[in-house]
């Protein structure tokens, strides 16, 4: 595929810089621009605790959007790699579907940050983070599972941790996520007839010394004394150290034992922009790429980069803050510079003077910082509402959310469960004969054990071997390059036992003895390849 121009992330920055250029190249832009986003939708970020709250539908917070720039081609994909020598991006777009290769002239990238937990023993595995609208309903899933288990629990100490939550990070993120938790919690305690006596606990962790440092310390006081009138423990001036499945433990005081807790901290640079700015030699200051303030990647031609995964100089700073309002404002201009780029003109740099912070903090009340003026309470909540309100893209989301709001004052909140339960790692699945498990050039999701029948391994039309009972297949192309190297087929009715890549790779580069049978293996042997040493492996020989 050959696109004129390819913004590279449908976030903030992505779909308002391919609406503004999808409206300043008219009819054409359809054949010229691709917007490459990893899901269809344009998610509305700062209202996701509301999501997790179960104040608000998920659907609400959503725009589609191949609805909001219509005038692009919208590509739902994830970019694995950039190769900017070349001019070319690979995409994965998914289970069925072969990596796509998409060369460009002009390159936006929008990628946002990504969230890296791994510097906290621990929790990676064990906390819940707010990113996405999967990760918010996750959240509200907990949350009431929670309540439903505890109202079964007869022992004291365990009702005690299932109905401890712990919220880390004290920025805007994860003061409104607390407060959100807290809602819902007071909110719904009452229709759980065991639970009315015990007590519940929403703790909120922060390592600097007051919360909210994006809008003043009054405001943050102001914040962290309404919280606490509430119920809610704060730790202040601690960081956490490490946790497991029971407990959190911190740099200061005692440990604490939570079922649940929630990490809204560990904002890192995206990998593909690492691996990029690596490879092409691209200047980057705290992980993000140095653009001039025309967000042109410095040095670099036909490149440009915006949003969280960008330092845009603005007001005498190296970068402008991480936020929404500066992703979006950028954005917009960033289409409109490339259109002038296309038509010869010089580029525009980049102005905007931060308009203010709100944070919401639960029970109808919310902290703000508008224009140097600093309201609180109800009246900063209600300012916060109709802010948001305004953002929000789309009037029938406005309507929706605005409905949502209005029931949320006179009904309690909804506590239906309802997310699927997880997916099996370890499946079993029965095949008849004839069927095909897998094309040779597929994307390689599983590693198969044969408990029953036989399994054809082709190469085209040729065919190569069989694998018995008790054989297994698939090693190879999990741990190389990804792609199934041949088609599969049942030559008879056959039981395989599937384990999920994620799966195989945690078993792998955990056990030696695991990774020491597949390579004795006849399969793996027969397609005359050893197994490729991991991280694990090389590490191990030190
Ligand atoms: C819970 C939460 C609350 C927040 N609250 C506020 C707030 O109140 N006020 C505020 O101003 N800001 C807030 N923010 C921050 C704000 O949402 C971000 O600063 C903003 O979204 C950045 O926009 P962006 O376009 O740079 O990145 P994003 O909006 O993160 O968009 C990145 C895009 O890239 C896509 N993408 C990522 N990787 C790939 C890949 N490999 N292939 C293809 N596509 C990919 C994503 O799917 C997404 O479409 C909040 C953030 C969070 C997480």
């Amino acid at each position: 595929m050959k696109l004129e121009i390819v913004i590279a992330g449908g976030g903030f920055a992505g779909a308002y810089c391919a609406r503004s250029l999808s409206r300043a190249l008219g009819k054409e832009s359809i054949q010229r621009v691709g917007l490459i986003a990893e899901q269809n939708i344009l998610v509305f970020q700062p209202m996701l605790a509301e999501v997790a709250g179960a104040m608000l539908s998920p659907l609400d917070v959503v725009t589609p959007l191949r609805q909001f720039c219509r005038g692009v081609n919208v590509l739902r994909g994830r970019i694995v790699e950039v190769d900017l020598a070349e001019r070319r991006l690979i995409l994965d777009a998914g289970r069925f579907t072969r990596n796509t290769e998409v060369e460009f002239e002009h390159l936006v990238l929008t990628l946002g940050s990504v969230v890296d937990l791994s510097r906290v023993p621990g929790m990676p595995e064990h906390s819940l983070v707010l990113k996405g609208v999967g990760d918010a309903l996750k959240l509200r899933a907990t949350v009431i599972d929670r309540l439903e288990e505890a109202n079964l629990e007869t022992d004291p100490e365990t009702r005690k941790w299932m109905l401890t939550f712990v919220v880390v990070g004290g920025g805007y993120s994860g003061v409104e996520s607390a407060g959100q938790i807290l809602d819902l919690l007071e909110q719904v305690k009452g229709f759980y007839h065991n639970l009315q006596r015990v007590p519940l606990r929403v703790v909120l962790v922060h390592s600097g010394p007051t919360l909210l440092p994006e809008v003043g310390e009054s405001l943050g006081r102001y914040a962290e004394r309404k919280l606490r009138e509430r119920g809610m423990e704060i730790m202040l001036n601690t960081r956490v150290t490490s946790m497991t499945s029971h407990r959190v433990f911190f740099d200061r005081g005692e440990p604490i034992q939570a079922a649940t807790v929630l990490s809204t901290v560990g904002n890192a640079p995206h990998p593909v922009m690492v691996d990029l700015s690596h490879r092409a030699g691209l200047e980057t200051y705290k992980g993000r790429i140095v653009t001039e303030p025309t967000m042109q990647v410095k040095g670099r031609q036909r490149l440009w980069a915006a949003g969280d995964c960008a330092a845009v100089p603005v007001n005498g700073q190296p970068a402008s803050p991480p936020t929404a309002q500066f992703a979006q404002r950028q954005g917009k201009l960033l289409g409109e510079n490339v259109a002038r780029s296309l038509r010869g003109e010089k580029p525009r740099p980049f102005h905007h003077k931060n308009l203010g912070q709100m944070a919401s903090i639960g029970q109808h009340m919310a902290v703000a910082e508008i224009l140097g003026m600093r309201f609180s309470g109800f009246i900063a909540w209600w300012m916060w509402r109709t802010v948001y309100l305004f953002k929000l893209p789309g009037i029938q989301r406005k309507l929706r959310v605005m409905v949502d709001w209005t029931m949320d004052l006179f009904f309690p909140r909804n506590i239906s469960l309802l997310l699927p339960w997880p997916t099996e790692l370890v499946q079993e699945m029965h095949l008849e004969k004839g069927c095909v498990i897998y094309h040779a050039g597929e994307p390689a999701m599983s590693f198969y054990i044969l408990k029953a029948g036989r399994i054809d391994l082709f190469e085209g039309d040729r065919f190569v071997r069989s694998v018995r009972v008790g054989q297994h297949f698939g090693e190879r192309a999990l741990l190389g390059d990804g792609v199934w190297h041949y088609s599969a087929m049942t030559a008879e009715p056959s039981t395989l036992v599937s384990v999920s890549r994620k799966a195989f790779r945690t078993l792998w580069e955990a056990s030696a003895a695991f990774r020491q049978s597949l390579k004795v293996d006849p399969v793996f042997a027969e397609q005359g390849q050893a197994a490729p040493p991991t991280r694990v492996e090389a590490n191990a020989g030190h």
